[in-house]
């Protein structure tokens, strides 16, 4: 439903995965979008259904220079997010988290915006809380091929809280657990998007380690709408705050689960685990409950097949065009 006042609202990030779909959904709402991005991950595929809308416009920026635009609202969602894209030029990695934030924390300062970051379950490292809540302080290990992310996120949230604290800005953090769904970039090795692929082309599904990890899904719909929520709490609530879903599978009961839906012929083929990879993560979602009104309404199921739905399409449309 569109809102009353219309806003103009800055998405970093706006190019990727979720960017692309809070862009429309910002849209949707009546409110004017400025998309900022680089292209490190994202792409204009995602976006380019919104360049006819006169709302929509699209700076390509890399947000670790600073920005001077007139906005109400920044979502700072900038920043490569799998562990392949993540690990490709880590130095890089780092300084969008921690010089992003900062430049995007300059702009909101100076316009006197409502800035919300988007931050991620990996602040928990290879947790030793089970399920975490978010008074967890995490269990990360500084310096190994994960910290470059997890760090520059933990230094992010630093610097929204004390730009909070020193100079009263309206700041909102969201510490996101594993997405998915349409739009995810076929070649960044996430789970779900990897194990979706493998079953459609027939070939075999890589399970690291025994598969017995678990995470835990969110479908993209969801955590969408719960940015928003969280962006429109009150300015006493500023989180950290987890969103997900709080289901909890093992990689073998997904690989399971996308096998059956795809009809697939696939086996399992066994590799080694990446470093650092957690042995389990699931949010406790209490507190976004609680202050955001919100929890998750789709479960796996269905989000698997909206997604099985979407790579179906795109791999059929490459293979036309190939
Ligand atoms: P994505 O890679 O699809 O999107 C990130 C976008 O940021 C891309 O469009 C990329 O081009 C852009 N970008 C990267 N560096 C930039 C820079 N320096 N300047 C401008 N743009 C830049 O990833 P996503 O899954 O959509 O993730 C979005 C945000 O949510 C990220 O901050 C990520 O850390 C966070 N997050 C995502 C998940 C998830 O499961 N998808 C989980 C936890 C946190
Ligand atoms: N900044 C920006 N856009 C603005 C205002 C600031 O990109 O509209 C950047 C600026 O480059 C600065 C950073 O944000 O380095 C932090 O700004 P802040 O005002 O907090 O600190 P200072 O300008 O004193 O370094
Ligand atoms: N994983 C897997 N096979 C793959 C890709 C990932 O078994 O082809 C595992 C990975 O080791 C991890 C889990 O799936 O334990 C989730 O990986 P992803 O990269 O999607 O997210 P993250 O590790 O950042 O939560």
């Amino acid at each position: 439903m569109r809102e009353l006042h219309s806003k103009r609202i800055l998405v970093t990030g706006g190019a990727g995965f979720l960017g692309s779909h809070l862009c429309e959904f910002l849209l949707a709402k009546g409110h004017d979008v400025l998309c900022v991005d680089n292209f490190y991950t994202g792409t204009k595929a995602n976006i380019a259904h919104l360049f006819g809308n006169p709302r929509f416009e699209f700076l390509r920026h890399d947000i670790t220079f600073p920005l001077y635009v007139e906005v109400d609202e920044i979502y700072n969602l900038a920043c490569p997010a799998s562990p392949i894209h993540y690990q490709f030029d880590p130095v890089q990695t780092t300084k969008t988290s921690v010089h992003g934030a900062i430049n995007m924390l300059g702009l909101a300062k100076r316009v006197k915006a409502k800035i919300l970051q988007a931050s991620t379950s990996e602040v928990y490292g290879d947790p030793q809380a089970h399920p975490q809540t978010e008074n967890y302080w995490g269990h990360v290990n500084p310096i190994g091929l994960r910290s470059c992310y997890d760090e520059g996120k933990r230094c992010a949230e630093t610097l929204f809280m004390d730009y909070r604290r020193q100079h009263n800005l309206r700041v909102k953090v969201a510490r996101i657990f594993n997405t998915y769904g349409p739009r995810m970039h076929p070649n960044d090795g996430r789970v779900v998007s990897n194990f979706v692929i493998q079953a459609l082309a027939g070939k075999p599904i890589t399970i690291y380690g025994d598969g017995k990890q678990t995470r835990s899904f969110c479908y993209v719909d969801d955590m969408i709408r719960a940015f928003h929520a969280l962006m429109n709490t009150p300015d006493d609530f500023t989180g950290p705050v987890n969103v997900g879903n709080p289901g909890e599978y093992t990689m073998l009961e997904l690989a399971e689960r996308i096998i059956a839906l795809t009809e697939s012929s696939s086996r399992l083929e066994f590799k080694p685990i990446p470093s650092d990879d957690p042995v389990r993560r699931r949010p406790d979602i209490t507190l976004a409950r609680e202050k955001l009104k919100w929890e998750p309404a789709v479960g796996l199921e269905d989000g698997l097949r909206q997604t099985i739905d979407y790579f179906r399409h795109a791999m059929r449309n490459e293979s036309a065009t190939a």
